[in-house]
């Protein structure tokens, strides 16, 4: 029989599921909302449903020899608890490996899904070949998990990896986490909608001036950047250029040979990667002979099963 590997993907809307083989091929997949406000329980039997459902599709040839599970939040992975998750109310110190183990059968392992991103892109993504990597995921906020010596780097109580909070300026706006200048404050939905409207009446052409400031997308600000208008350009130039100060302190301080950029924003990289690329390379003091390059994501939405599926690879 033929060990196949069960990835899952735990969000705060939907649930994903995927069989995939050592290779990298995915043998099925299976998509259900998650209706968190059911419970842990039945959220946990819906789960199961669906690992069942997938494994009966790809047949008896092959056995599933393990399973992993990315949830955003803070996870003690050591023990495959959910500690506590903004997008899951009230779900306090789950212990979501072991209420999949009993059912499965199989190895449950549990880590935070800005980890398991990281993972899945080092083990069958644009991270290949690279075993000291950071993966950056820019949207409302600003997630990253580090891969260092081919594994995911933790921490001592599993919460390393807050490059969204590493500060670039400490007399800078106001971060979601109260504090002043992080990276987020710069680089997340929230920032990267405050310099449009503060940068509009310098720019009283731009086509910017006639949306709704208050409900504009960066996918909009994007389409008017390609579009050739320089309000979002300059927006998007700026983007990259604190989130190359941010890499930078991480490149300096870490090794790390590559940086992977994903989530919604980063479909924005042609605007983003480039000036992020020319601070980084700035920035770092020991880039001459090998330069870290930035590259965005290959995996797309279906990075969360196949890095939960590379965490039970990697847990075998
Ligand atoms: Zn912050």
């Amino acid at each position: 029989m033929k060990k196949v590997f069960c990835g899952i993907d735990l969000g705060g809307t939907t649930i994903d599921v995927g069989i995939i083989a050592e290779d990298g091929v995915i043998l099925s997949t299976e998509k259900m909302p998650s209706f968190v406000e059911r419970g842990v329980d039945d959220v946990v039997g819906r789960i199961v449903n669906a690992v069942l459902a997938c494994g009966k599709s790809v047949g008896t040839a092959f056995s599933i020899a393990g399973a992993g599970i990315g949830v955003a939040g803070l996870v003690d992975n050591q023990n495959g608890v959910l500690r506590e998750a903004t997008n899951f109310p009230g779900w306090i110190n789950v212990p979501l490996g072991a209420k999949l183990q009993d059912v499965l059968k199989v190895s449950v392992t549990v880590d935070n899904d800005a980890n398991v991103a990281a993972l899945g892109e080092y083990v069958f993504g644009a991270g290949r070949g690279y075993p000291y990597l950071m993966m950056v995921t820019l949207g409302t906020g600003v997630g990253a998990g580090l891969i260092i010596n081919g594994e995911i780097y933790h921490g001592a109580y599993g919460a390393a990896g807050e490059f969204g909070h590493i500060t670039i300026d400490k007399n800078g706006p106001l971060c979601a986490c109260g504090r002043r200048g992080c990276v987020e404050a710069y680089v997340g939905t929230s920032g990267i909608l405050r310099t449009v409207k503060e940068r509009l009446p310098a720019f009283p052409k731009s086509r910017l001036a006639a949306v709704d400031v208050e409900t504009v997308m960066p996918k909009d600000i994007y389409r008017e950047a390609m579009a050739g208008d320089e309000l979002a350009r300059s927006v998007f130039f700026d983007v990259g250029d604190n989130l190359g100060y941010g890499l930078g302190n991480v490149v300096n301080l870490l090794n790390v040979q590559r940086i992977i950029l994903g989530g919604g924003v980063a479909a924005a990289g042609d605007f983003i990667i480039k000036s992020a690329q020319k601070r980084l390379d700035m920035m770092s003091l020991n880039n001459s002979e090998t330069p870290v390059k930035i590259v965005p994501a290959e995996l797309a939405e279906k990075a969360g099963i196949f890095g939960a599926a590379s965490l039970a690879m990697a847990n075998l």
